[in-house]
């Protein structure tokens, strides 16, 4: 009489209490099915991130004893929930047992197979635990999530305190990036991965972005992801918080901490990121603004739009508040675009499958939502492109906090700034094709004319949001042929998105 336990490409966690011991009746069941690498146009290097990281998951279970059933892509298998059916059909399994899926889809598919289904143990709260929090209230405010998270952590506090006396160090956190600062080298791996890219040739799955298989850069298991995260706290994380916003041609990576992947399949947990960060802040080896910045977005964003995912789904995938339908232009797939910021992080998402906050918020999400693209569409090329992407955390950033599609559960307003914020942040503007100073001409940076445009457009759903009513107020002093001018130039923009 075997168990078996399903354990899915984003569940490679080591201390999980699964395998503290060796059970005789249990054997575990890795599967490359074929319907997960395809269910986004996917980014080579996360199909081969996942693969290669569930590979390295399986040698180490049977390395410490446990039986392991792994089915390698090249099996043929299309979909988890069959495979599971049938094996339990014809006898290798007795019953199926599987840890909390994370993505709504399988945990609809997969959970009523099962005989039990136990928890990750790798958040810090509870799936429904938002929901409950925001229980009756109007709307979802994260500050007031993230603050109950530090009192019950006690992390960075003093009693009921927050330590330093602020629980935000934002005024201190949103500095461009200096002239002449170098730019910090990123800690790497170089996996040779050229067979396993051969094998998804062979099964005939699709190549979108560089593969890098023959020099792969990221962890594929704990102790390399360890090794990630040892460099980011010793020489990333002391300038994180000033600099996480700033925008720099080729150089994607600055001082993020590039974990997201391994943080995603659990090859980590967020609370040992945070007593990490913690430890270095009492050290005195990383000041206050940058240790609060980082945990705010591991124990306040990252687990409040979980919490929203689950509160929300399935009707979050569905939402359109804007009634966006453009369809995405092709450069989104290429980055063959004329807007240096947009194809700096679009080529940067190509080379590496990675982008930081503000390149996918500010530049990609921006122009796509300023042009009005269908939030579908958006969302499967965020799910697709990002190594770290799995849907619980990709649609709530995406549908919700930039394209506005939930129409403000997530966020208080729209994400979208005109030319001036890019060039504020960023050092993309002086080589671009366009120009930034000029507001409404035919070569102006298209994201002044469109951020009008934009709010001229969504005015009746937008007017009444006090965060937003200066925008109107500075809308409506310009003469009549100045919004004339933007509006025009706006449409254009709108005609020939494929041109821009
Ligand atoms: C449109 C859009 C789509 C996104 N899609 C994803 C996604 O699919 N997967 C994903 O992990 N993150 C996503 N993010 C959040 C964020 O951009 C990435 O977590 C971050 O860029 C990962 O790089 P890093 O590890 O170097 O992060 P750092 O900048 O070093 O930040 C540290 C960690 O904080 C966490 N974090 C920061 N911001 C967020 C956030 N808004 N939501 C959740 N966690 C956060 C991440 O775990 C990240 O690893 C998205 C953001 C936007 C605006």
């Amino acid at each position: 009489m075997i168990t078996g336990r399903l354990i899915l490409g984003d569940q490679l966690h080591p201390g999980h209490s699964w395998y503290q011991r060796v059970d005789p009746s249990v054997r575990y069941f890795l599967i490359e099915a074929h319907d997960e690498q395809t269910y986004a146009p996917q980014h080579r290097q996360k199909m081969l991130g996942f693969l290669a990281a569930m590979r390295r998951f399986a040698a180490w279970l049977e390395s410490k004893g446990h039986a392991v059933t792994y089915v390698p892509i090249g099996a043929g298998v299309r979909d988890l929930a069959s495979y599971v059916a049938k094996a339990q059909k014809d006898g290798r399994v007795h019953q199926w047992e599987m840890q909390e899926p994370d993505e709504y889809r399988l945990d609809a598919a997969l959970r009523p197979l099962m005989a039990q289904v136990v928890s990750s143990e790798h958040f810090m709260t509870e799936r429904h635990h938002v929901a409950a929090f925001f229980a009756g209230k109007k709307t979802y405010l994260m500050e007031s999530f993230y603050r109950d998270q530090r009192k019950k952590t006690g992390i960075l506090m003093d009693g009921e305190q927050p330590h330093g006396g602020s629980w935000n160090y934002d005024a201190e956190n949103r500095k461009p990036w200096p002239a002449k600062q170098p730019i910090p080298s990123a800690w790497t791996f170089s996996h040779d991965l050229r067979a396993l890219d051969a094998e998804l040739d062979e099964v005939g799955l699709p190549k979108w972005g560089r593969s890098a298989a023959e020099a792969f850069p990221w962890p594929l298991d704990r102790t390399e992801a360890l090794e990630v995260w040892n460099f980011f706290i010793e020489h990333l994380l002391p300038s994180f918080g000033p600099y996480q916003d700033a925008l720099v041609d080729d150089a994607p990576f600055l001082y993020h901490a590039r974990i997201s992947f391994a943080l995603n399949t659990k090859m980590l947990t967020p609370l040992e990121l945070l007593e990490s960060v913690e430890s270095a802040y009492r050290a005195e080896r990383v000041s206050l603004s940058s240790a609060e910045g980082f945990i705010r977005q591991v124990m306040g964003w990252r687990e409040y739009v979980r919490g929203i995912y689950w509160a929300q789904m399935p009707e979050y995938a569905t939402l359109n508040a804007l009634a966006h339908r453009q369809a995405m232009p092709d450069w989104f797939y290429t980055g063959k675009t004329k807007m240096r910021c947009v194809s700096q992080a679009i080529h940067q998402s190509l080379q590496h499958s990675y982008a930081h906050h503000i390149q996918r918020l500010m530049v990609t999400g921006n122009i796509a939502l300023l042009l009005g693209l269908d939030p579908d569409s958006v969302d499967a090329w965020y799910l697709g492109i990002y190594l770290d992407a799995i849907e619980w955390v990709e649609m709530p950033n995406t549908r919700g906090m930039s394209q506005f599609a939930d129409g403000g559960i997530l966020g208080s307003k729209p994400y979208v700034s005109s030319g001036a914020y890019i060039h504020k942040m960023s050092n993309h503007c002086r080589g671009c094709a366009y120009s930034v100073q000029d507001k409404d001409g035919p070569n102006s940076c298209p994201f002044n004319a469109l951020y009008w445009e934009f709010h001229h457009r969504h005015r009746e759903r937008l007017a009444q949001n006090p965060r937003i009513g200066m925008v109107y107020r500075t809308w409506d002093r310009f003469t009549p042929e100045r919004q004339h001018a933007l509006l025009e130039r706006a449409a254009w923009l709108h005609e020939h998105v494929e041109e821009l």
